[in-house]
């Protein structure tokens, strides 16, 4: 990976560990020449670096998806809030600026488009073949579920689905994309890596 980016990606706000970024970037780089990699949950856009750097060797590109008013846990009170990302105009959460800066920071805004909007709306207007899916959105049980429904049908045989926050134990965290995961297993995809909570899978139906 661009030794760049790699930097500017390892220091952007959000919730991507290093080792796992590197595993998104790997799949993001083997999307075949002119995919489409789409990404729900961009937040700040730290994932979203790692995947623009795959998808500039596979001459691929990324549309993320976000309404940017942050999941249940970004919010004031609970454990992943960031009190730096409200907007003190209205006390609300809004990551867009700071996405936009990471884009801009990067020199990626010709790969990445930002689509600003509840991922399960633009789930069932999207027409395109995905070749890489992306999900690390909202992670309560109803979310995550609408999130694959809305997109898991849009990814092109042979495609990638990754899948962020993946625990099995409940005592490591949330079950909901562990619940996810184990639906795509059962609904076509096939699993090929595990690095920390992020898992890659493969289209084989
Ligand atoms: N991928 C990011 C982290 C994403 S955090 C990183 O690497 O840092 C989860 C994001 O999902 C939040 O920004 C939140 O606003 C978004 N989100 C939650 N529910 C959503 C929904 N229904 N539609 C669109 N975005 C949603
Ligand atoms: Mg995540």
């Amino acid at each position: 990976m661009d030794a760049a980016l790699r930097e500017l990606a390892e220091a952007a706000t959000g919730f991507m560990p290093p080792d796992e970024g590197a595993s998104l970037y790997k799949a993001a780089a083997g999307v075949p020449a002119g995919g489409l990699i789409l990404e729900v949950g961009t937040y700040c856009g730290k994932s979203t670096l790692y995947l623009a750097a795959g998808a500039r060797t596979a001459s691929a590109r990324v549309v993320t998806v976000d309404h940017h008013r942050g999941s249940e846990e970004n919010q004031p009170g609970w454990e992943y809030h960031d009190s730096s990302l409200v907007d003190p105009r209205t006390g609300r959460m809004d990551t867009l600026p700071y996405l936009r800066r990471t884009l801009e920071n990067a020199h990626v805004e010709d790969v990445v488009t930002a689509v600003i909007g509840r991922s399960e709306q633009v789930g069932r207007w999207w027409t395109t073949p995905v070749g890489l899916l992306f999900l690390d959105g909202g992670h309560t049980e109803a979310q995550a579920q609408a999130d694959y429904e809305a997109w898991a049908g849009h990814v092109a045989p042979g495609g990638a689905l990754l899948i962020h926050d993946v625990f099995p134990d409940p005592a490591d965290g949330g079950q909901a994309p562990y619940h996810v995961l184990l639906r795509a297993l059962d609904e076509g995809f096939r699993e090929e890596s595990v690095t920390g909570s992020l898992r890659v899978l493969r289209r084989v139906d």
